[in-house]
């Protein structure tokens, strides 16, 4: 494990850092593993350096929305454990990448033993709930475009210019009609801001895309800078 392949990481006190390096299991995110069902017990925390675990609400009609994308910038599981708490999503792997992992026991342990350490987790906590209210809010007002290209401004932030997602993933994820989101991806496609092929997107023209889309992902990067200012870490 290393220190600064993921932002919240790189954030704890050295010797606390030492502490964790020991029990670390670094482990490989596989697009589609599931790491948790809802209503689950968290067993494992983990901490992203690559790839993107995607939190996800089933409904009971065989629908499913994501509220919440965790890349390098985040984790999964932390704050769940801290309050013995059950997993509210179905959680997976969006694309793949790499992870250190640790017990959720040990989570714990380290928590009780460093109030720094909680505070980051909290702080986290508390960005994760604002882009899930932020989600919400989006999913119920901003057009299928506007939120294309919001989607692909945080898939971009936590996955590069090159997305492996097929059109049907994007719109599961937002709970549109695929033939919605072809439609968008056409229309960004003839305005040089993206091109897709089946199962990729590659992204073009990111200021084009930052103008077409809502101001979410904006709002929930400033929440984010707030609890986590760039000078500290
Ligand atoms: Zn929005």
């Amino acid at each position: 494990m290393r220190r600064h392949e993921n932002s919240l990481l790189s954030r704890i006190d050295p010797a606390m850092y030492d502490e964790m390096a020991r029990h670390a299991v670094v482990v490989e995110l596989v697009q589609g593993d599931v790491l948790a069902e809802a209503h689950d017990t968290i067993e494992k925390v983990y901490f992203p350096h690559a790839g993107i675990i995607s939190c996800v609400v089933e409904l009971a009609g065989g629908g499913v929305i994501e509220t919440g994308m965790i890349g390098r910038d985040g984790e999964f599981g932390a704050g769940l454990a801290l309050d013995d708490k059950i997993s509210l999503n179905h959680v997976a792997v969006q694309v793949g990448g790499l992870a250190s992992t640790f017990d959720a026991k040990f989570i714990v342990q380290l928590a009780e033993k460093y109030p720094g350490f909680r505070r980051v987790m909290m702080a986290y906590e508390h960005f994760h709930l604002a882009q899930v209210q932020q989600t919400a809010a989006c999913n119920a007002v901003h057009s299928v475009q506007a939120r294309t290209c919001k989607w692909l401004l945080r898939m971009r932030e936590l996955a590069g210019d090159e997305l492996n997602v097929t059109q049907q993933f994007l719109a599961q994820m937002m709970g549109v009609r695929r033939t919605s989101v072809t439609g968008v991806a056409i229309e960004l496609q003839k305005a040089g801001m993206i091109s897709h092929s089946r199962g990729r997107i590659q992204i073009l023209d990111v200021e084009k895309i930052r103008r077409w889309a809502c101001e979410c992902h904006e709002d929930v990067r400033q929440h984010y800078d707030r609890l986590f200012p760039p000078s500290v870490g």
